[in-house]
């Protein structure tokens, strides 16, 4: 076909030095391809064709770019109910005050920590949990690097392409994209005010039997809502008589503003159903990296073996400032503070609704936790929002991302309290109600 003889032989010539030519007898010398469809012509390129070698794993994430939102939020100025984030006003540095001299103590620690976490620290935190009525040994608790990583090990220990999943709707979003990563389908149960619809939730396990119920019944991200007794009860009943176990992620437990609060759905766990998921990024800091799972012994050993493969273990020095925090008596009163603080924070965000709300914006109270979770006028979408509040200053975090099934969070905006700066709560929902008045043109 016009090509020279000598250029395919040294074509050829040059494929074999690379490893990229095979003979078979019979068939001849053919070039081979070892990366499946990568296609054999673009290996001379000046660049590797990241598509052609990406993983399924890679190609079912669905990022959603909460950077946009996210960034808007570090902009000089801007007033951010976007992030979920502590109070940086009420940070306790008393936790880390004198650490160096504990660190000198304990230097051997520094070096490496067991999988699971310090076996002093583990110790700690199921003593931790019985204060919420969750009887656990230590050897049932594994410390993890920030709760995510407690959802990321346990897509990765139980879910296979095509397996299903129960999660509420909404939900929190990074954990839907890593079972979608995995390859799960996601059925999601409508939230209610007290918690998921629970003939709904009964429909769908015993039709289905997903692999796995995923559910934070305490002060839920994003809507606040905190899952009433009776139907945390209901919830137990329905996992133990169908056989499914439950993801009970309870970063807010902790956060209760009013009344006595419920315990976490593992105090009520007889038969070890519920895998319990927390953190310190909510009460203490994000920054720390520091979570843990509570769950059966067999389990938690199974979740090291694989957990080895990502990160060894967590920061030896966030174990240890956490242990102490917790075991000088100075968690118990920072959480009295932030209790209080945030109680305040709330009420002055939803102060502010009550008097520059435009008709047809309504919202929660929610009783714990970080988030008020507001429906927008008809006609108002959340993403129009999230742009016309930005221009004025303020960022919020769209309903979108939180409905990943049914995709209805065009409706829906989260409002996060315990981030901005106190003083600023109310002329940040002054700019906000201010941004839905124009949409509306009001
Ligand atoms: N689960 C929920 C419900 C959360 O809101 C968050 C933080 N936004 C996490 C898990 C992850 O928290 P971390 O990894 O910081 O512990």
């Amino acid at each position: 076909l016009g090509v020279n003889r000598t250029t395919v032989l040294n074509a050829y010539k040059e494929l074999k030095a690379d490893g990229l030519m095979a003979s078979h007898v019979g068939r001849g010398t053919v070039a081979v391809s070892t990366v499946g469809e990568y296609p054999v012509k673009t290996i001379y390129q000046k660049e590797p064709i990241w598509e052609f070698l990406y993983s399924d794993y890679l190609k079912n994430h669905e990022p959603f770019d909460v950077n946009k939102y996210l960034e808007i939020a570090n902009q000089k100025d801007v007033i951010s109910f976007a992030a979920g984030i502590a109070s940086f006003e009420n940070l306790p540095t008393q936790a880390f005050e004198g650490i160096e001299a504990e660190l000198l103590s304990r230097q051997k620690e520094l070096l490496v920590s067991p999988v699971a976490g310090f076996s002093s620290l583990r110790k700690v935190i199921s003593t931790y949990m019985q204060k919420r009525s969750c009887f656990c040994q230590p050897s049932e608790i594994m410390v993890l690097s920030g709760s995510q990583q407690g959802i990321d090990l346990i897509t990765r220990a139980f879910i296979n392409p095509g397996d299903l999943i129960l999660i509420e709707e909404p939900s929190f979003f990074p954990a839907i994209q890593s079972f979608r990563a995995a390859g799960a389908k996601i059925m999601a149960v409508p939230m209610e005010n007290d918690g998921m619809d629970m003939e709904i939730l009964e429909q769908l396990l015993s039709r289905y039997r997903p692999k796995f119920l995923y559910t934070m019944p305490a002060y839920h991200n994003p809507t606040g809502i905190c899952m009433s007794l009776a139907k945390r009860i209901r919830l137990l009943e329905l996992v133990n008589k169908y056989g499914i176990p439950v993801l009970e992620d309870d970063p807010y437990g902790e956060l209760y503003f009013e009344g006595q609060p419920l315990s976490p759905l593992k105090s009520m766990d007889k038969n070890g159903y519920v895998m319990y998921l927390s953190t310190f990024s909510k009460t203490i800091s994000p920054g720390l990296r520091l979570g843990w799972i509570c769950t059966g012994k067999k389990l938690i050993h199974q979740l090291c073996n694989i957990r080895q493969l990502a990160d060894l273990h967590s920061n030896c020095i966030s174990q240890q400032v956490v242990e102490r925090f917790i075991v000088s008596g100075g968690m118990a009163d920072y959480l009295t503070l932030i209790r209080r603080e945030y109680k305040e924070r709330r009420d002055i965000m939803a102060e502010a609704l009550d008097r520059y709300a435009p008709p047809g914006l309504s919202w929660n109270i929610p009783a714990g936790g970080y988030y008020l979770w507001c429906t927008l006028p008809e006609g108002v979408s959340a993403e129009a929002l999230a742009q016309k509040a930005a221009a004025g200053g303020v960022a919020i975090l769209p309903g979108m991302p939180s409905y990943l099934v049914t995709r209805k969070g065009e409706a829906h905006v989260r409002l996060n309290y315990t981030f901005p700066a106190k003083n600023r709560i109310s002329e940040g929902i002054r700019l906000l109600c201010e941004a839905i008045r124009e949409l509306l043109r009001l």
